[in-house]
């Protein structure tokens, strides 16, 4: 894809990845005037797979389909979890993973970035990125000092909430003791709530359709399936990036100013790496010339839910493929059907007693069953037929760090990701608090009589036998962070301005520099340090 007709092989500013950061980068730097060309491995992100908020559910479940705008990663064996071999689903078309999530618009809590400033990185404190997030959004309530108007993702809250979700708002607060948030995005975050979304009427607000779409700056040039081979690195100074594009033909593309890396957390610590900037005995081992000995790769984390399954007459939807091809014909028709929102409703966001200052836990709520035990096998996934509530425990802060590294010099080999889940045992217990807490809940009478059972894990799985289910059970929220780490120390990779260090002309801007996750989820922080990154580089 290409918003003018010829192929551009030279442009002040060269970003690599048109995911949730790349495409909010490289529209921010166009805007200035700038000449801008925007690399992309995957396809263009037209299809209902993409616009469609609810086709995440099909997408998910049939392989076939999901290899169309995935890059079918898996971890490394999980030693600390049965050795399972987990997805890392992550896009790979125009949008990147903003064009295939769940829609989730959570900022995380403003204490993860007054901590980030704290570690030295100044500019990233809560009040500064709040100013770029308010740029950012089209808040449905307009704004105010938290929420911005007028920007280009368009944020809703879910239009069709199911009782079942409600009754679970209502059910939480009275058993936690947590109110009932009308924005958890604004000042504060505890409590339970609707979930928001990047959706409007309808209608996905991937990164690629509020910067690129809804845009059309003549200096920016889209370059669908190229793929990124590495940087070219000439007496210390990115000067380009080599590609293969889609008719196998290897191009040479020259950034007269810098280059982007917005590859996310696998693609920029891998594309760094086959460009000799790395752990260097690791780079040797692969024959790779060191250009920057850094820890690109290390600090990888992740968030992990465990879903319980609750059999509910009022969570109405049934996750069975005659049940989509019914919701599929309605839209197609006469629109209004589920597919129009995200498949989850509400959020809470509580303490386990392993909390400090805000928050540790989060819980995912949606009105479908889910796969049991979990969703591993690259198979179709088949679900319970019955009408169920699924309520995920969700672990936001890991203390278990783990690593992206090259499993050859062939940049078309899949990484190795060893995400070394759940090697810390804290992170088990919040886990496991978090069953413990939605079991209360689900007890709550502001069901009203409507939980029929637990169906999975089940009654039968008791606390004790919990602490081995967890392992089994356990899967990724598809949030890993961390891989170009931004610090001020010795062993960071980038600087507090992105730069990597010890390299000219080179800056990372992606989900990879976090220090560390924030608690929620990473679409939003992923877009804001893509647009944040272009104030850094126009100054
Ligand atoms: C299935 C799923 C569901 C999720 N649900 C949510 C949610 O509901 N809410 C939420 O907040 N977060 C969610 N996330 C996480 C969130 O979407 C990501 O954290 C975020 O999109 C990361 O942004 P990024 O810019 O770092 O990377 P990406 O958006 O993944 O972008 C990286 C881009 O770089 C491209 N690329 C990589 N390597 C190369 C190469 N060599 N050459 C050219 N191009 C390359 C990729 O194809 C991709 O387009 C989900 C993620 C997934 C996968």
């Amino acid at each position: 894809m290409t918003k003018n007709d010829t192929l551009r092989d030279e442009a002040d500013y060269v970003v690599v990845g048109a995911g949730s950061a790349g495409a909010a980068a490289a529209s921010r730097l166009a805007a200035s005037g700038a000449s801008v060309i925007l690399l992309e491995a995957g396809k263009k992100d037209t299809s209902m797979l993409v616009t469609k908020p609810g086709m995440i559910g099909p997408m998910h479940s049939e392989p076939n389909i999901k290899k169309r705008v995935d890059w079918g990663y898996y971890t490394t064996p999980q030693k600390h979890m049965n050795n399972r071999v987990i997805p890392q689903t992550r896009g790979k078309v125009v949008g990147g993973s903003s064009s295939i999530n769940g829609l989730l618009w959570v900022r995380g809590n403003r204490a993860n970035y007054d901590s980030w400033a704290a570690e030295g990185n100044t500019g990233w404190d809560a009040d500064s990125v709040n100013e770029v997030y308010k740029r950012i959004e089209d808040f449905e309530d307009g704004a105010n000092d938290y929420r911005g108007a007028g920007g280009p993702i368009k944020v809703t809250r879910h239009t069709q909430p199911t009782e079942a979700s409600q009754q679970f708002e209502q059910a939480t607060a009275d058993t936690v003791g947590v109110k009932i948030l009308k924005d958890y995005n604004a000042a504060e975050q505890e409590g339970v709530s609707r979930f928001q979304q990047s959706a409007d009427k309808g209608k996905r607000f991937s990164s690629s359709r509020g910067y690129l779409t809804n845009t059309d700056w003549p200096t920016l040039q889209v370059q669908a399936e190229v793929h990124v081979q590495k940087v070219v690195i000439e007496n210390g100074r990115a000067t380009g990036v080599e590609v293969v594009d889609k008719g196998g033909q290897l191009r040479m593309i020259r950034a007269g100013k810098e280059v982007i890396l917005s590859a996310g957390v696998f693609g920029s610590p891998q594309i760094l790496m086959l460009s000799g900037v790395g752990p260097a005995a690791h780079l040797a081992e692969h024959g790779i010339e060191v250009k920057a000995d850094l820890p690109v790769g290390d600090n990888l984390h992740d968030h992990l839910f465990v879903p319980t399954t609750w059999l509910m007459p009022n969570a109405l939807h049934r996750g069975i493929p005659t049940y989509f091809a019914r919701g599929l014909a309605k839209e197609l028709i006469r629109g209004g059907s589920f597919l129009e929102n995200t498949v989850f409703e509400t959020v809470a966001f509580l303490r386990t007693s392993l909390a400090t200052d805000v928050p540790d836990l989060q819980i995912h709520v949606l009105p479908w069953a889910y796969p049991s035990p979990n969703q591993d096998a690259p198979v179709r996934h088949k679900v319970d037929r019955r009408r169920a509530l699924t309520v995920m425990s969700t672990l936001i802060y890991p203390r278990s760090r783990g690593t992206v590294r090259l499993a050859s010099n062939d940049p078309t080999a899949a990484p190795l990701i060893d995400m070394n889940y759940l090697a810390e045992a804290g992170d088990r217990q919040v886990l496991l608090e978090g069953v413990e807490m939605i079991r209360e809940i689900m007890k709550s009478a502001a069901f009203g009589g409507n939980v029929t059972s637990e169906l999975h894990p089940g009654a039968a799985i008791d606390s004790e036998a919990m602490k081995s289910e967890v392992l089994n059970r356990a899967t990724t929220v598809y949030h890993g962070v961390g891989t170009c780490r931004m610090g001020i120390d010795d062993r960071a990779v980038v600087g507090p301005d992105l730069r990597v260090r010890g390299i000219e002309g080179l800056r990372v801007a992606d989900a990879s520099i976090m220090p560390s996750i924030i608690g929620g989820n990473t679409n939003a922080p992923s877009i804001m340090i893509g647009d944040k990154c272009a104030d850094l580089v126009l100054g």
